[in-house]
């Protein structure tokens, strides 16, 4: 049997071991999908004992993505973001590190079949789901704004992807000329909220919000009553375990089966 995991702090309540789980049942593959939680200090002896013990790859996710990145041989993409979100044992050699989160972003928009290359794009949030989102959509062809609480936290995203950086006074001008949004901030978790005024939000744009928890948020409710298209959080989730999933087993993801398994726990 193969063993998969998520190495994150917490992790109780996480979706992925249901979403991968479906996906290994309908390939026909031996395998489970569970759940570790290491300390803060020792994420390096956790990679290195997963290798050692055999464990066919996994996920890492909050708090450790950023330092997981200097516990492996990180791929290009994951270099560029800098964070780690899935992890390999190839038979010799370093586990290797990619980060599926930009994927997630990336085919979220294109399952909605919204393209993004030579658009002009705003992320809100620069923390860990805003530096996949900015990267995602420029790689994909995107101009970027950052638009960020902390402004300094902006700058140094949109430097990284040649984009331009606002604070969140300056939000409603960015969004009124973009056509493509991601809300990559915690807001609308917690509480019925939204980091975008809602005159803002025009016909002419998609709107992407990183929240799955929950599925319709402010944001997208506001979004949609003023015509524009509306993704929710779950379909990054899903995209980034399909390409995880793409990556571990050489074999294409039943795509549909994790919505539904994923959708069956949200
Ligand atoms: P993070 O690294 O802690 O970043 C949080 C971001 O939210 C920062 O930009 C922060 O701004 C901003 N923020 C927090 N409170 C705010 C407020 N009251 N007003 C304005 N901005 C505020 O968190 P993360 O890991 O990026 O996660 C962000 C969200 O994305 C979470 O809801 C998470 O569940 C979701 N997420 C979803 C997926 C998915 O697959 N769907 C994947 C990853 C994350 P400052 O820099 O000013 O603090």
């Amino acid at each position: 049997m193969d063993v998969y995991g998520l190495v994150g702090n917490p992790v109780e309540h996480s979706l992925s071991p249901p979403m991968h789980e479906a996906a290994y049942d309908v390939r026909d593959l031996d395998a489970r999908y569970v759940t570790f939680e290491p300390d803060s200090d020792e994420l390096q002896q956790a990679i290195t004992g997963a290798d050692a013990l055999g464990i066919a790859g996994i996920n890492v996710t909050v708090p450790f993505k950023q330092e997981a990145l200097e516990c492996v041989d990180p791929d290009s993409l994951a270099k560029r973001v800098g964070a780690v979100n899935t992890i390999s044992f190839p038979e010799s050699g370093q586990p290797t590190g990619h980060n599926t989160d930009v994927a997630g972003v990336q085919l979220a928009f294109d399952h909605h079949d919204i393209p993004l290359a030579g658009t002009k794009a705003v992320v809100v949030g620069a923390g860990g789901a805003g530096r996949a989102a900015a990267w995602a959509l420029r790689e994909a062809g995107a101009t970027v704004t950052v638009a960020n609480r902390t402004v300094h936290r902006a700058e140094e995203l949109a430097d990284a992807v040649n984009g331009d950086a606002v604070g969140l006074e300056s939000l409603s001008e960015v969004v009124q000329s973009a056509t493509r949004l991601v809300n990559a901030t915690t807001v609308g978790m917690e509480e019925d909220a939204s980091p975008v005024p809602p005159s803002a939000l025009h016909e002419d744009l998609a709107v992407l919000d990183a929240v799955y928890q929950p599925l319709e948020t402010r944001l997208l409710r506001e979004a949609s009553s003023a015509g524009a298209t509306t993704i929710d959080g779950g379909w990054m989730l899903l995209f980034q375990g399909v390409a995880a999933f793409e990556h571990w087993t050489g074999l294409d993801a039943p795509v549909q089966t994790m919505n539904e398994a994923l959708r069956n726990r949200l």
